[in-house]
């Protein structure tokens, strides 16, 4: 009785899959999460009283077997390669940290810092991405500070900051996104990635909301959509050129708002003209009765939410897609105001904070600061004592091949799985045994971590405290439920143990004295303080500028964040994609999310219940095509692309062009990152994941 319930802790925290930022309270027991309810609606203000499957179901990782449980370091003899944990002896955390100490600075001293890198993670608090990007600049005095936001929304950011100031979401979930009058969804799967979200789309146009999905595949919201438009992978910008032009030349798009909130229209006017509703037929075959029908509805409705994920952004145009959406938004005067705007949904569930606007990037400091600022570069130096390095360091993918030519020897990656997730892996994992020091702190000897000297046990996000930022900008608190296993400890905590030993006095006094050093030094975060969020249990969503700063539930009520306030229109030019299917791979591989896995699966493939339903990968490919290339459904088929080739079962289904095949992210047997190119977007240096020549064949055929 007693005694037992005496044991059950519990938590109102944050859930830690996805970006919409369910809360709920959490509920554990000697290292294990018991379960979830919800948080009461107040103080829920993404979810009210919903979760997903993840949210709910998803926590048999956090007490599995093969957690770390202490310092591992790799035995001399060990070969270089992944061979599982008998490469590695356990140590104390003081034999660990030496040896990373002794790795990064020997390679300092005879290389300089540039020959170091720091790879942060989103999927920690805001406090110990800040305080990974302060390692990388205060402590090691490198400039190469990269995360996974690289991968997912850079471009996003890029092509927000260029047209309308911020890269993040303009607006919130419930108010805005569930009351709306008009949706543009493209590009993201939103019932499996962001379920709850998809939820609440769902209800709104059960309620009489419009509903456009345009996608190359048609999914689940696809089947709740006034109007489903089937698009070629890659070519966005046309279509969304398309819209333009035709609502400029019927006069739809909304002159005042033009005239008086932006810049650039003529230029915009002179660039869309080309893509007339036959011409976007032609690049991309969507029927131009669709596009224009779509257009007119977007332009008359008198709210429109844009909402996209890495359909739109992982392409060597992701930044020019972005800036077409946008300049979409802009046209038809949909910012601003409550139930419109621009809705990136950001994928993890802190990628918006950690990996966005802590800075752990190497070409901006924390809230977005420019390195070419000298007032910027004065404030960091006054509270570190050091001055930030402000050239602009290397972007995740080409850190790589930076390995490559010998320019970067070490690097530090915290909460990362680059062997899954970077393009191209044969490629990084070639890299990764000709590195000279590598040191990975995770949860799991993750396929990366196999590749390191020296291992570091963390701590999960059910086991610590801290805050995530959500994908509309709400700041929310995590709290531990349950106690990390064996020695493992919060990323902050190793962190700081790791500044010491280079020397540097970090004396935090918890994460709330970390929150304290971010928003004395970052502007949009300036009112952020530990005592405010637990007497506002919703959260505060940034810019919060000073304590007497509510927040801002939605952007640019009065000016865009540019110097004269005004948002510009920047005009995309077109381009086809880098690897365009041919006789020998005529297919196109698009990649995407299941709702039961996430991202390379190091969670959700120790999960019970995801296993249950999705043991493995899988390729997805339409009935008609099947048939031609002889394909059974659930056959073990290859895979090839210019890049490599991996082995998956088949999925017969019809939900893509027959051209169009599918095969999700999640799993290292049949990893898809075998086969993407290392293609980047010029701008926002995010990979080409979503389009990629392949051919499929049977396993008989040689
Ligand atoms: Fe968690 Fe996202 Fe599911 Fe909400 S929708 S429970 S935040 S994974």
């Amino acid at each position: 009785g007693d005694a037992r319930l005496s044991r059950i802790t519990k938590a109102e925290t944050t859930c830690n899959y996805c970006a919409v930022g369910c809360r709920f309270e959490l509920y554990g027991k000697d290292g294990e999460v018991l379960g979830v309810r919800p948080a009461e609606a107040e103080a829920a203000p993404a979810n009210d009283f919903s979760t997903c499957v993840k949210g709910k179901f998803g926590y048999d990782f956090v007490d599995a077997d093969d957690r770390l449980e202490t310092p591992l370091i790799r035995k001399e003899d060990a070969p270089d390669g992944p061979v599982g944990r008998e490469a590695f002896r356990e140590a104390t955390w003081a034999e660990a940290i030496d040896r990373v100490y002794e790795g990064l600075s020997e390679i300092r001293d005879e290389h300089g810092a540039d020959a170091l890198s720091v790879i942060s993670s989103s999927k920690t608090t805001n406090e110990e991405n800040y305080l990974n990007q302060k390692f990388a600049r205060q402590v090691l005095g490198t400039p190469h500070v990269d995360n996974c936001a690289r991968l997912c929304h850079s471009s996003t950011v890029a092509g927000l900051q260029q047209t309308v100031g911020y890269g993040a979401m303009t607006n919130r979930i419930n108010e805005d996104i569930g009351e709306t009058d008009c949706y543009l969804i493209t590009g993201s799967n939103t019932t499996e990635s962001h379920p709850v979200l998809a939820t609440r789309i769902k209800q709104n146009v059960r309620d009489g909301a419009e509903l456009i999905v345009f996608d190359p595949r048609e999914i689940g919201l696809a089947e709740h959509a006034d109007r489903y438009v089937r698009t070629t992978p890659g070519e966005d910008v046309a279509w969304l050129n398309g819209m333009m032009r035709h609502i400029i030349e019927e006069d739809l798009y909304d002159e005042a708002f033009v005239e008086e909130r932006t810049r650039n229209f003529d230029d915009l006017k002179e660039k869309v003209e080309p893509f007339t509703p036959e011409q976007v037929e032609e690049l991309t075959a969507v029927p131009a009765a669709e596009l224009k029908a779509a257009a007119e509805t977007i332009a008359t409705a008198d709210t429109c939410i844009f909402g996209w994920a890495m359909g739109l952004t992982q392409h060597t145009t992701g930044t020019r897609n972005v800036m077409a959406i946008a300049d979409l938004a802009l046209l038809t005067g949909n910012l601003g105001k409550p139930r419109a705007g621009l809705s990136p949904f950001r994928g993890q569930n802190n990628v918006q904070g950690g990996g966005g606007d802590m800075g752990p990037a190497p070409h901006t400091l924390p809230g977005y600061q420019s390195l070419g600022d000298e007032a910027v570069l004065e404030k960091f130096e006054g509270e570190w004592g050091v001055r930030p390095p402000n050239d602009i360091g290397l972007r995740l993918p080409e850190q790589f091949h930076a390995i490559d030519d010998g320019e970067l020897r070490g690097m530090f990656v915290m909460g990362e799985n680059p062997v899954l997730s970077e393009p191209d892996i044969d490629d990084v994992e070639r890299s990764l045994r000709e590195i000279d020091f590598l040191a990975v702190q995770d949860i799991f000897l993750s396929e990366t971590a196999e590749y390191a000297d020296v291992v570091l046990p963390a701590a999960s996000a059910a086991e610590k405290s801290g805050t995530f930022t959500n994908t509309e900008r709400r700041i929310q608190r995590v709290r531990p439920a349950v106690d990390p296993p064996g020695v493992a400890e919060p990323d902050q905590e190793i962190l700081i143990r790791l500044a010491r030993r280079f020397g540097y006095d970090w004396d935090y006094d918890g994460p709330a004295d970390v929150m304290d050093e971010i928003s004395s030094l970052v502007p949009i975060y300036g009112g952020v303080t530990y005592e405010r969020l637990e007497a506002e249990p919703n959260g505060i969503q940034w810019p919060c500028v000073d304590e007497d700063d509510p927040g801002t539930p939605y952007l640019y009520e009065d000016e865009f964040n540019f110097e004269d306030g005004k948002a510009r229109f920047v005009p995309a030019d077109y381009a086809s994609p880098p690897d365009m299917p041919d006789e020998e791979y005529p297919l196109t591989l698009s990649s995407g999310r299941v709702l039961y896995h996430w991202h390379t699966g190091t969670m959700t493939r120790r999960v019970g219940t995801s296993m249950n339903h999705v043991p493995e990968s899988f390729v997805t490919i339409h009935p008609e095509m099947a048939a031609e290339l002889g394909i059974e459904d659930e056959e073990y088929v290859r895979v090839q692309s210019r890049q490599g080739e991996i082995v998956v079962k088949s999925n017969v289904e019809d939900t893509a062009d027959p051209g169009v095949v599918f095969i999700p992210m999640h799993f290292p047997q049949g990893a898809i990152n075998k086969l993407t190119q290392h293609e980047l977007d010029p701008t926002s240096y995010i990979p080409q994941y979503k389009v990629t020549s392949v051919r499929v064949t049977p396993l008989d055929v040689p």
